[in-house]
């Protein structure tokens, strides 16, 4: 490969924001990054939860990518609108950027007519807008069904629709109302997290003490007035529907050429595409682990160091191994923790961390550290 001078990250979140922090601070300004999202701030996806439960407002919780100062590093809001893998150039809203190492960190987009009923009977938590809407429309609730429904797997945070059940159950608790509603999650999984039993486990046992109906291995198909049809036809009467969309790969990711069965495939090992010079991470990219912010955060690290290998010479760095570490709010001041491996062993793995405030400063410690890093707070 000739000299490596430009590095192009399309996507400034969870994969993106890791990759240009990690690139500064071991290539400073040696490399030109440019740092591509057609938002003005990033958020956490557990954010959304803190939002719409009315925990916290999304202004206290967006981090604006003005403050990202970082040598070598420009960010750039910009809407891609083409990607030629194979030229490494890509298109925005503002004009074209050439690449010598093209990162596709573009995240996974919702996609709202695969449901039918979705967007006009029922409510998503899963986007910012969403989370906000909720949090108008949660105060009001007080009486009847509420279903938090998944309508497709893979989606974003596994753990994250069961966290919704339980802190729904501790706001209508809270509220003095709880006894005139009922909750039901419905999720496309046996368990709520699969390679965790531990973790399911403990997540089936809260929904039973709560009083909360756990359907298993089904989606919701379709959204009608005040009911959900499941993927067997069978139908779930409701006053208040928490939807998690169907997710899938950006459509400027689908026109491109590069996506196979919705998503980008990758080496698992070292994140490259099948076209050189390209990687894809995070949610976008298919290499059989979660679409989670820490998996994305783990990927980028190894891009980061297989750019440095790379650029200054020396050796790649060791494969990607698919840990990470998912935190789960169980309500009540309690947070657990699952700590999973998808990739190092010859099965997925997941340890169990019982809920404890200790977790929930471990987890305000997970995100106070990237502000810092990621935006220097
Ligand atoms: C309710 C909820 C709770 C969650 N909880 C957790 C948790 O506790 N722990 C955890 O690890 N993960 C959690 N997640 C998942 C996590 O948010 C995502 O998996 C993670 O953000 C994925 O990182 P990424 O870099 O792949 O994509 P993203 O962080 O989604 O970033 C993609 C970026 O690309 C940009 N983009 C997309 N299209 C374009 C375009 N055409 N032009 C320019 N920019 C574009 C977007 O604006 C976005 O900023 C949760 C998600 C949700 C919804």
């Amino acid at each position: 490969m000739a000299a490596v001078e430009r590095i192009l990250i399309l996507g400034a979140g969870f994969g993106g924001l890791e990759l240009a922090s990690g690139l500064s601070e071991t290539l400073g300004g040696d490399v030109d990054v440019t740092l591509i999202d057609k938002s003005d701030s990033f958020v956490f996806g557990y954010s959304k939860l803190d939002v719409m439960f009315g925990r916290t407002t999304l202004d206290a919780v967006e981090l604006p990518y003005r403050e990202i100062a970082k040598p070598g590093v420009r960010f750039a809001q910009e809407t891609v609108t083409a990607i030629d893998p194979a030229a490494r150039r890509v298109t925005t809203d503002a004009g074209n950027h050439d690449a010598d190492i093209l990162v596709v960190a573009l995240g996974a987009d919702y996609d709202f007519d695969a449901t039918p009923g979705l967007a006009e009977f029922g409510n998503e938590f899963y986007s910012v807008e969403g989370a906000e809407r909720l949090a108008a429309i949660l105060p009001g609730f007080a009486r009847g069904h509420a279903i938090v429904g998944v309508c497709g797997a893979p989606f974003k945070c596994p753990p994250a629709p069961s966290e919704a059940a339980l802190l729904l159950h501790e706001d209508l608790t809270a509220r003095g109302v709880r006894d005139a509603c009922e909750i039901s999650i419905v999720i496309p999984f046996g368990t709520p997290v699969p390679p965790s039993p531990d973790t399911s486990a403990a997540l089936v046992e809260a929904f039973a003490e709560r009083g909360i109906e756990f359907v298993s291995g089904r989606r919701v198909a379709s959204v009608e007035p005040g009911r959900a049809v499941l993927d067997d036809g069978s139908q779930l009467p409701f006053d208040l529907f928490l939807g998690v969309p169907k997710h899938r790969a950006p459509d400027v990711v689908l026109a491109s050429g590069m996506a196979e069965d919705g998503y980008v495939p990758v080496d698992s090992k070292t994140l490259q595409t099948a076209f050189p010079g390209v990687y894809a991470i995070g949610d976008v990219a298919s290499i059989g682990v979660p679409k989670a912010g820490v998996f994305a955060e783990g990927a980028a690290r190894i891009v980061a160091d297989s750019v440095v290998a790379t650029v200054r010479g020396g050796d790649q760095p060791r494969p990607y191994d698919g840990r990470g570490s998912c935190y789960i709010e169980f309500g009540a001041g309690r947070v657990g923790r699952v700590d999973v491996d998808f990739l190092s062993g010859p099965k997925p793995t997941g340890t169990f961390r019982e809920p404890s405030a200790a977790l929930v400063a471990e987890k305000h410690e997970f995100g106070s550290s990237r502000g810092a890093r990621w935006f220097g707070r």
